[in-house]
């Protein structure tokens, strides 16, 4: 069982993986300078878990294995465990101040767990006890999973049948006694190159003639076949410069397009195939369970970015001044409010048929819509403290220089030194700009769905009807 940095480590390590990073193989992720922050993320999961006093945020009791499990591979037996996992987050986004990756994996289990029982109730099928038998692997070595979602999509107007190139949404492309044979590819793929195992999902509700794309299945991320392209974020290329302070922050995020070049799947590993109508209802309860995350990941790193900007006020000497509090006031707000909807969607969630809980879908959404909004206004409130100084300055290599360096140090500082100033204010730059940007501010909106998927789902759970009937009957109009 994994439990340290050293062991989670040593297991990636051991994956034989065809990983691409700016047109070049990448052998190692756990030391390579453009994946090693988002390694190191990841390794917050199993230290933090280690930690006394994070007991009861991390760890949860498995049913199926009949001991402690880290919260990343457990199924969420009450509102109580629905309460620790954003609290979790939150903390792990403070830890880090970036997307940590392996929420995708615990909100897929989850998602699976009710959703497999549910198919097998209606069609006499096998998938929840395969998922099971899966599940139990993942707890008992505390795996990372990924969760694969979003298609490539292709022509957004036609259906996956209907694209010309029929690899355009993940299919099945054969099919014996042993398993079948899948091919498509995946994007945005967060933290899958520190998976050990890679959960794949539809990425929309499908029709009943769509059988061959309402599939659902894991496979080990070193399974035959697979391919990892890693994506670019701004300013990524500081990764390899090898100056601390000019890349911001020690930890990132990663997200990558997996290709499955006819991938063979056992049948022991497919959870869905062909159940078309259940595409939708997978889809929508790992939507829910992501959504929630948002408002306890995302906050986390909204704390560091109020501490950031709280910070870089306080070097130039005017930390105290009203319209600075007002500001960090005001961040303050956005970011508690997506707490709050992280908070109660949890608290009001319900038991599934297998016993999983599961959020309240209404408000999970709620949460994530606020989340495709706040984020941007406090980076400009952030942006708006730190001052123009946050894209105009000089480089580390330039402070280190013995020539302009003592230049820079008597013309940076104010308040405080100009090293500090520098610091905190790449550290801004990171969160808003450069690639913790990538999470903090395009993820926000479109991880989880972008916001006309909240959008829709919000319409559909308003309930428009039973409010109306409530105007109608005190301003005295016929039913
Ligand atoms: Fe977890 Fe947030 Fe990253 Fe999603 S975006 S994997 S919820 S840290
Ligand atoms: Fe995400």
């Amino acid at each position: 069982m994994i439990t340290t940095r050293d062991e989670y480590a040593a297991s990636l390590r051991a994956l034989r993986r065809k990983v691409y990073a700016m047109g070049q193989k990448v052998e190692d992720v756990t030391t390579h300078p453009l994946t090693r922050p988002s390694f190191l993320a990841v390794a917050e999961t199993y230290e933090q878990a280690r930690d006394p006093e994070n007991e009861a945020l991390f760890m949860a009791e498995s049913r199926l294995i009949g001991r402690k499990v880290n919260r990343f591979v457990h199924i969420h037996g009450s509102t109580d465990d629905l309460v620790a996992k954003v609290k979790m987050q939150r903390l792990l986004g403070q830890v880090t101040g970036c997307c940590f990756q392996r929420c995708v994996g615990m909100d897929a289990l989850n998602a699976l767990h009710s959703t497999t029982y549910e198919v097998d109730e209606t069609h006499g099928t096998q998938y929840h006890q395969r998922f099971l038998a899966f599940l139990r692997r993942v707890q008992e070595d505390n795996l990372v999973c990924g969760g694969a979602m979003t298609d490539s999509k292709g022509d957004r107007k036609l259906r996956p049948s209907q694209q010309e190139d029929p690899d355009m949404y993940v299919h099945v492309v054969g099919q014996d006694k042993a398993g079948i044979v899948v091919r498509g590819a995946k994007f945005h793929q967060t933290g899958t190159l520190n998976a050990h195992e890679v959960i794949v999902m539809p990425t929309t509700a499908m029709s009943p003639e769509e059988r061959d794309y309402a599939i659902s299945f894991a496979v080990p991320t070193d399974a035959e076949g697979l391919v990892f392209i890693l994506g670019r974020q701004p300013s990524d290329t500081r990764k390899l410069e090898g100056e601390t302070i000019d890349v911001g922050s020690p930890y990132g995020g990663h997200e990558v397009m997996v290709v499955f070049n006819d991938v063979f799947v056992p049948w022991e590993r497919v959870f869905l195939f062909g159940e078309t109508e259940f595409a939708g209802i997978l889809v929508e309860r790992f939507a829910a369970y992501h959504r929630q995350s948002y408002g306890g990941c995302k906050v986390g790193t909204g704390d560091v970015l109020i501490g950031a900007a709280a910070l870089a006020a306080e070097l130039n000497g005017v930390g105290s001044v009203s319209h600075v509090v007002d500001k960090l006031v005001e961040m303050t707000h956005l970011n508690e409010t997506m707490h709050a909807c992280g908070l109660a969607c949890s608290t009001q969630g319900r038991p599934t048929r297998s016993g999983a809980y599961m959020v309240d879908p209404l408000l999970a959404n709620v949460c994530k819509l606020n989340v495709t909004r706040f984020p941007y206004e406090m980076a400009r409130l952030a942006e708006d403290l730190a001052g123009g100084l946050l894209v105009t300055m000089p480089s580390q290599r330039d402070l280190d220089d013995p020539e302009v360096g003592p230049l820079i140090r008597k013309y940076v500082k104010a308040h405080g030194p100009a090293v500090d100033r520098m610091r905190v204010l790449r550290l801004i730059e990171y969160l808003t700009t450069g690639p913790g940007g990538a999470a903090y501010r395009t993820e926000s909106m479109h991880g989880a769905g972008s916001p006309q998927a909240q959008k829709i789902m919000i319409g559909r759970l308003a309930g428009f009807e039973d409010k109306k009937r409530l105007a109608k009957r005190l301003a005295g109009m016929e039913e």
